[in-house]
C-alpha cells in the first residue's frame, strides 16, 4: 500500500528534481562556518556520502556569499554532484543576488528579509501600510527573482513560525495562518514576475502548528514542501517529534522533501530521514524487519537472536524478514513478511518463505547460517560490502 501524494509542480534543483510526484528528497545542514572553506567541502562531502540529497550552507553575510563559488567547486571537483542550498536571514537581498550565481537553491525567510526590528506593536496595519510593506518587499525580491532565473537557481520560501514579521503577527496573530499568508505573500510577488521556480517550508518547533501550517498551505498552493521541526533538539525525543511531523504530513501525502533538524552532528540526521521514508514505505533503503515484543511463550532471547538476524541481513534493501518468539501465534503475526525466523520448542527454530515453512527443528546456534543459506538459494542474497 503506498500514500496519495498531493500532487505539486516539479522544481529542479541542481541535479535533483523536487515535488511533481518524483522520489521524496533527503537534506541536511552543515554546521561548520562557511569562511572555514575545506571544513565545509569536508563535511558537504561527508554528508553525501551518507546519502544526504540536497546540503545546506548559511550565508550570513557577504563574506560567507563570496565563499560559496570556491565551496561548489572543490565539491564538484571531488566528483559530487549534490545541490547545493544557501541560506539567506536578514536583509537579505544583496547576499541572494550573489549566492543565486554559486548555488542551484537560495532559502529566504520572509520574516527576516526585509527586517523590521519588532516594537510589540498592538494596532492593526493600514490597507495603506500593508501596500507600502509589500512594495519594500517586492523592491528587495526582484534582484534575487533577476538572479535566480538568470543561473537557473531555485528559491526556497522557508518560514519559520519563531520569526513571523510583527506585521503577520499583529495581522494574523502567531498562526498557522500568518505562516502561510508570509509564504504566499512572497509567492504572488515571484509570480507576478514570472519565477515559478520555488520550494515552501512552514517550520515550527511545535508539532501541531508545523502540522496545521503544511495542511493550510497544501490546500491553497501546489508548490513542493520541504518538510521539517524545527529546533526539535537532540536524542531520541528529537527523533520522535521529527518523526510526528514529517511522518504524519507524508503519511497524509503532504510533503516533497524532508529535512531532520538534530542539535547533534548533521550526519546523524540522514538515518533518520531515511528510516521515516522506510516505516512508511516510502522509500526502502535496508531490510524491513518485524519483530514480536516476545512474551513468556518466547523459545529465545529474542533481543539477542534478532540483533543477530539484523546484523547479518540488514544490508538487503527490499525484503521484510520477521524474528517472532514462538511457532503458535508468530507465524500468523509476521503477516507477508518475505522470511521468518521463528523459535521453537527444545531451543530450536523454524525458517519460513511467507506462510510456508521451508526447514524446521534447526538448532538455534546454526539459525542465523541456514536463514543466509536461504537467501543464498532463493537468489536473495547480497554479500555485504
Ligand atoms: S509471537 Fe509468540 S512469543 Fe512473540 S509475542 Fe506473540 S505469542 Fe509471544
Amino acid at each position: 500500500m503506498t500514500f496519495t501524494r498531493r500532487a505539486t509542480v516539479a522544481v529542479p534543483v541542481g541535479k535533483v528534481t523536487i515535488g511533481g510526484g518524483r522520489t521524496i528528497v533527503v537534506q541536511s545542514m552543515i554546521t561548520e562556518e562557511t569562511r572555514n572553506v575545506d571544513a565545509c567541502v569536508r563535511q558537504i562531502l561527508a554528508l553525501h556520502d551518507v546519502g544526504c540529497e540536497i546540503v545546506r550552507i548559511t550565508t550570513p553575510t557577504m563574506a560567507e556569499a563570496r565563499c560559496l563559488e570556491e565551496i561548489r567547486a572543490k565539491v564538484r571537483e571531488a566528483g559530487a554532484e549534490v545541490p547545493l542550498v544557501a541560506d539567506v536571514h536578514h536583509q537579505g537581498s544583496p547576499i541572494a543576488v550573489e549566492v543565486a550565481k554559486h548555488v542551484d537553491k537560495v532559502r529566504i525567510n520572509p520574516g527576516l528579509f526585509v527586517f523590521r526590528k519588532r516594537v510589540q506593536r498592538t494596532v492593526e496595519y493600514s490597507p495603506q501600510e500593508h501596500a507600502e510593506e509589500l512594495a519594500a518587499i517586492e523592491q528587495e525580491l526582484v534582484p534575487v527573482i533577476d538572479a535566480c532565473k538568470e543561473n537557473d537557481t531555485a528559491m526556497r520560501i522557508g518560514v519559520n513560525h519563531g520569526s513571523l514579521a510583527e506585521r503577520m503577527l499583529v495581522t494574523h496573530g502567531d498562526t498557522p495562518e500568518g505562516m502561510v499568508e508570509s509564504a504566499l505573500e512572497y509567492i504572488r510577488i515571484c509570480e507576478k514576475h514570472d519565477f515559478r521556480r520555488i520550494i515552501v517550508s512552514l517550520k515550527a518547533s511545535r508539532v501541531p502548528i508545523m502540522l496545521a501550517a503544511n495542511r493550510l498551505f497544501s490546500s491553497k498552493s501546489d508548490y513542493p514542501l520541504h518538510l521539517g521541526v524545527t529546533e526539535a533538539g537532540d536524542g531520541d525525543y528529537a527523533r520522535v517529534k521529527s518523526t510526528a511531523g514529517i511522518g504524519t504530513l507524508l503519511a497524509e501525502g503532504i510533503g516533497d522533501t524532508i529535512r531532520v533538524s538534530l542539535a547533534e552532528d548533521p550526519i546523524n540526521e540522514i538515518p533518520v530521514c531515511y528510516d521515516i521514508l522506510q516505516a512508511l514505505g516510502i522509500r526502502r533503503s535496508k531490510t524491513e524487519f518485524i519483530a514480536c515484543p516476545s512474551c513468556g511463550r518466547t523459545k529465545f532471547d529474542l533481543p539477542t537472536v534478532f540483533a543477530k538476524v539484523k546484523s547479518a541481513t540488514g544490508h538487503l534493501s527490499g525484503l521484510d524478514i520477521a524474528v517472532m518468539g514462538c511457532i503458535v501465534n508468530g507465524p500468523g503475526e509476521m503477516a507477508d513478511a518475505d522470511y521468518g525466523y521463528v523459535g521453537q520448542a527444545g531451543g530450536k527454530i523454524a525458517l519460513y518463505r511467507k506462510h510456508e515453512v521451508v526447514k524446521n527443528n534447526i538448532p538455534q546456534e546454526n539459525g542465523v547460517q541456514e536463514l543466509i543459506a536461504l537467501l543464498k538459494a532463493d537468489g536473495a542474497w547480497i554479500e555485504p560490502s
